[in-house]
């Protein structure tokens, strides 16, 4: 680790506590999810210029209109999908800067992570060589079609917002699995929870949420 990163690194154990902190505050119980978070290096999954801000509980930009998510959403998140059973293959849609995707690989077994920008796909990929993340494939494309080659995944976590609930997802699952996703449009998004008992789903809504749209095609 060159001595930049080192001083980051440092100054910033005391602003991770913190962020802990006040996700436990929020109520995240998990204390597999927390320790996480304390020890995955938010900053080098934004630009230099925002390092500063990584370990607050805020998105941040990444660039092409996309956002990092909140801490406390990837918290949640991760909380919720692995509430329930053991999570050992799941699949993610949007990578964005690889931030859910690298707390998500701590975790379980295998990540397998969709996204539909190409630069973004790949700065992701440069971050998990050099975190040394080894369980995680990633591919270029439309999430609306989940990964159909690795269905059916225990668990799927979705990170930008759908008006409604693609299909393809809900056949990608695995019976006992469980997806996360955020739906609505411009009038609100909630989170919700479906899970998949034999061939019926029972779904349950949460929080008010805010996400980026799941968009169409891939750039
Ligand atoms: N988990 C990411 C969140 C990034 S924002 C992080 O913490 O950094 C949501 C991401 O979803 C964006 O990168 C966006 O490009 C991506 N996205 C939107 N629609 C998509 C789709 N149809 N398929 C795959 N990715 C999509």
């Amino acid at each position: 680790m060159n001595t930049d990163l080192r001083g980051i690194g440092m100054t910033s154990q005391r602003t991770r506590d913190r962020l802990v902190a006040r996700l436990q505050e929020r109520g995240i119980e998990s204390q597999d999810v927390l320790t996480v978070i304390r020890e995955m290096p938010r900053h080098l999954f934004v630009d230099e210029a925002l390092a500063s801000r990584a370990y607050e509980d805020t998105a941040l930009p990444i660039g092409h209109g996309q956002t990092i998510s909140q801490p406390y959403i990837v918290a949640k998140m991760t909380e919720i999908l692995l509430e329930g059973g053991p999570r050992e293959k799941v699949m993610e849609v949007g990578t964005g800067s690889g931030y859910q995707t690298a707390v998500l690989s701590k975790l379980v077994d295998r990540v397998f992570s969709v996204e539909r920008i190409s630069p973004l796909q790949n700065q992701a990929r440069e971050r998990f060589y050099q975190l040394k993340l080894n369980n995680i494939r990633l591919k270029h494309s439309d999430g609306n079609w989940g990964w159909e080659w690795y269905a059916p995944y225990d668990g799927i976590i979705v990170t930008c917002a759908p008006e409604q609930v693609p299909q393809e997802l809900l056949r990608q699952l695995a019976p006992g699995g469980r997806l996360v996703i955020p739906v609505g449009g411009s009038a609100g998004q909630s989170l919700r929870v479906i899970d998949r008992v034999g061939d019926t789903f029972e779904e349950t809504e949460l929080d008010p949420v805010s996400f980026v749209p799941l968009l169409s095609g891939q750039i």
